[in-house]
């Protein structure tokens, strides 16, 4: 009897391990069917490496399932078609919101310096970087940046980053082009380090020039006719002879970093229908319904108000700046004097050289919306002059036209609008 029960302990044991035996291999084959991943944006880059700072070795397209190898700093190491193995951004594949093409490699100038988990000296401490260490900066504001670490998001003091001019695998970004930085702002600094704690050498106003020399993160440096040399902030200035300098270093829509602007807003109403309706509240419908629509591709899009808020034109502009946009498109509504006078939609620019390409491309797609096409126009228009990013402003047809207005207040006109936003983007960073 002792025995028997000895056997059967014995044997409980063996059953307990060969069931644990298989519950672990059968995880395992579980987990390697887990490690693919399905591409869910239209198109996305492959590069040669771990960061947008490597070059593009192909694409991937919607709906291929990839093969992960490795994963590291939120890029996935996949296998391709023909056995090649790329390394493709994680958050194009998952389209979180940590997308963004304008990324740019910071150098962390003193040693051990904190990573916080927010923009707050309070959030929790996440770690240290060691002096000279390279950061992948996702986002600047004024004293802190987001950067990328142990893959995921933080923050670090803006002022401990030396940022450097490395974005993507475009080398051809010549500064040589610029010529002069005009301040948009009253009361700008120029100072004596690119960063907002450096000494001030001196207060300039609107419309002040300097020459430009070159860049530092998004910092320009310049120098005044008196031959004295400082930074200034570019979120403060526009560049003229720019062609090359805010050229995107996105090749694929699912890089780029779009700003879209609703325009008007808060106790600015904009143009009214005889409807009594207001063009602030169709340009931020139409501005949610495009950005749902480009989102789609993986492009990271920023809103300049994602409520009824008043917000200046410099703030607008300067967001475009102050984030790198890659593109930026305002969005309104026209009105004539008399109503019923006017109709159409009309896509304008101001820089030919900076905006010319994105407002054909926008423009192009446009034309067969059931409001006819204007085409596109050259105008003097603040939020495009003082943009130091391609821009343009569309004009999406006449509010105060009853046949125009129909369209306007329509569904499908909308889906037609943001469909036709979207793919302008797409050929324009093709
Ligand atoms: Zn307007």
């Amino acid at each position: 009897m002792k025995k028997i029960i000895t056997f059967l302990i014995k044997n409980k044991l063996f059953v307990a391990i060969v069931f644990l035996i298989s519950i672990s291999s059968w995880s395992t084959v579980a987990l390697a069917n887990a490690n693919s991943i399905v591409v869910e944006s239209d198109s996305v880059n492959v590069r040669v490496g771990p960061g947008l700072s490597y070059s593009n070795m192909g694409q991937v397209k919607k709906g291929d399932k990839l093969a992960i190898l490795a994963e590291k700093n939120k890029w996935y190491q996949v296998r391709l078609s023909g056995d090649k193995i790329g390394w493709v951004a994680s958050w194009l594949i998952d389209n979180t919101e940590v997308s963004s093409a304008t990324n740019k490699v910071g150098i962390v100038k003193v040693p051990n310096t904190t990573v916080f988990q927010k923009n707050n000296s309070d959030s929790e401490v996440l770690g240290t970087i060691e002096q000279s260490q390279k950061v992948t900066v996702m986002y600047q504001e004024q004293d802190w940046s987001q950067i990328l670490y142990k893959g995921t998001a933080a923050w670090v003091k803006s002022q401990f980053i030396q940022g450097t001019q490395e974005t993507s695998g475009s080398s051809n970004t010549s500064n040589d082009d610029i010529k002069t930085v005009t301040v948009t702002q009253a009361n700008t600094k120029l100072r004596i380090e690119p960063n907002d704690n450096g000494r001030a050498i001196k207060s300039v106003d609107v419309g002040k020039k300097f020459d430009y020399l070159s860049k530092s993160g998004n910092w320009y440096k310049v120098r005044d006719t008196d031959g004295s040399v400082g930074y200034i902030a570019s979120w403060l200035v526009t560049i003229s002879g720019s062609k090359s300098a805010v050229k995107s270093a996105a090749t694929n829509i699912s890089e780029a970093t779009i700003v879209i602007d609703p325009g008007h807003g808060g106790t600015d109403v904009g143009a009214e229908s005889s409807k009594k309706t207001y063009e602030k509240n169709f340009t931020l419908q139409y501005a949610k319904a495009i950005k749902a629509d480009i989102e789609k591709t993986g492009a990271r899009v920023v809103l300049t108000r994602s409520g009824d808020d008043t917000k200046s034109l410099g703030d607008r502009a300067r967001l475009s700046s102050k984030i790198e946009a890659d593109a930026y498109v305002s969005l309104h509504f026209d009105s004539s004097d008399q109503s019923n006078a006017g109709s159409g939609v009309t896509t304008y620019y101001y820089g030919k050289d900076k905006d010319g390409q994105l407002a054909t491309d926008i423009n192009n797609q446009l034309k067969n919306l059931a409001i006819d096409n204007r085409g596109t126009q050259q105008k003097d228009l603040y939020v495009l002059h003082y943009n130091s990013q391609p821009s343009v402003l569309i004009e999406l047809g006449y509010i105060n036209s009853s046949t125009d207005y129909k369209h306007i207040n329509s569904d499908s006109y909308k889906a037609a609008v943001a469909k036709d936003v979207t793919n302008g983007l797409k050929e324009y960073f093709k």
